[in-house]
């Protein structure tokens, strides 16, 4: 009696020690992430500290966020609709609205049907384990997102990977997985890489899949709505959208910002993840105001020609005026520009003096990118006139110069 007592009293003050030493770690190696504290709603310009400041780091890049058209659907399906749903989809958590999004979604992004989660971290955690076993095998990009290497972690379908954007190594990992006698081959990829702003070359993917009867998914959480033609994704972009067989994504970006996620795929696809995926039989229907709020976001996306020329025209304008200025800039034709610093430290620094210059940017290092390759990542919106790029540039150039990064 009294050892197991002493026992638990050890284990626990021993796990409290550990937690606290790992929090500490965390610090002395510089990788505390703080929350800054923003006063009011998300926006081109958002209140800080009692400053406004521009805001280079939300991921609205349509400006939705706070657009008033989204605000008052979900308000009107608040009063129509509730609050809550208080049950999964398949108990009594689904109303008409539900089904509604859920074609529109597919409707827009070009597949049979779509099923939605609570964020696109639970479409990608729940997608994997109910279409394949221990026979198939997953080939996933380098740099995809946690979630697809959680969904991928809890699947028991071989593992493989290839170095990002490599297709030379994608075939050669397809080959492997196809000579260990995989039934089915499912390759999978961030449609746009978020910390370095490339979208990832899925013509020659969807080639390799042909090559090898291969499936493809793709992630388009940092496209949905402003890439390719009416914002239908990276898959409509490449021209290559009927090869692709299963779209994750998110609506919690580009969509108007609030939080829900989603899968789209062929009927039988979407049937079998209603009947089995996890995070969708035993989680929470989205809340009839998020799915106003989506619907009317998704709206707007679809008809968001003048916004995504504005996003498209303030990345340029960005893009070339701090290549011109002597950054080191990464990434290609996405409104996620990254100016690199290599240094954790100069980079968070340099953060901080944007900050105080006006400027809302936030500084990425290990792990979330590699060692010794910090960064500041910016991102544009269609919410920011030439001028906010402009001062934006002139930011960097103070802080730039100060931190000897350019002359
Ligand atoms: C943001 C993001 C997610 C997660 O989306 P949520 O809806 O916020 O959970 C998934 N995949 C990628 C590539 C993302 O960038």
């Amino acid at each position: 009696m009294g050892g197991v007592a002493y026992c638990e009293v050890m284990g626990r003050t021993a796990f409290y020690e550990r937690v606290d030493s790992t929090l500490e770690q965390i610090r002395d190696d510089g990788l505390w992430k703080s929350e800054r504290l923003i006063d009011g709603p998300q926006g081109g310009t958002v209140h800080v500290g009692g400053n406004d400041v521009l805001n280079l780091c939300a991921n609205n890049y349509l400006g939705l966020a706070n657009h008033p058209e989204i605000v008052e659907a979900s308000h009107d399906a608040m009063a129509e609709s509730g609050y809550g749903m208080a049950s999964v989809r398949f108990i009594c958590g689904t109303q008409t609205q539900h089904r509604e999004l859920e074609h529109e979604i597919a409707e827009y992004i070009g597949t049979d049907d779509s099923i939605l989660f609570a964020a696109c971290f639970d479409a990608n955690g729940g997608v994997f384990e109910p279409l394949l076993d221990q026979n198939d095998a997953i080939i996933s990009d380098s740099l995809n997102h946690a979630s697809i290497i959680d969904g991928i972690r809890l699947c028991k379908a071989s593992r493989y990977r290839f170095a990002t954007r490599d297709i030379a190594d994608l075939r050669c990992q397809a080959a492997t997985a196809r000579d260990a006698g995989a039934e089915t081959i499912l390759i999978v990829t961030d449609g746009v890489f978020s910390m370095d702003g490339y979208l990832a070359d899925l013509p020659s993917i969807c080639e390799v899949a042909d090559e090898f009867g291969a499936l493809v998914m793709v992630d388009d959480a940092h496209a949905t709505g402003f890439i390719g033609p009416d914002g239908r994704g990276t898959g409509a972009h490449h021209g290559v959208g009927d090869r692709i067989d299963i779209v994750t994504s998110t609506l919690g970006k580009a969509l108007g910002g609030a939080m829900g996620g989603f899968v789209g795929a062929r009927q039988n696809i979407v049937d079998l993840l209603r009947q089995r995926a996890r995070p969708y039989l035993f989680s929470n229907a989205l809340s009839p105001g998020l799915v106003g709020g989506a619907r009317a976001g998704l709206r707007l996306a679809r008809e968001g020609d003048d916004l995504r020329r504005s996003l498209a025209a303030n990345a340029d304008r960005f893009r070339t005026a701090m290549h011109t200025a002597g950054f080191d800039l990464t990434g290609e034709g996405h409104p996620i520009i990254p100016v690199m610093l290599g240094d954790a430290t100069a980079a968070s620094q340099m953060a901080e003096q944007m900050l105080e210059l006006g400027v809302y940017v936030t500084a990425f290092s290990y792990p979330v990118v590699p060692l010794g390759a910090a960064r500041i990542r910016t991102q544009m919106n269609a919410a920011h006139s030439f001028d906010d790029i402009d001062r934006a540039v002139d930011a960097f150039v103070v802080a730039g110069r100060q931190a000897e990064v350019v002359r």
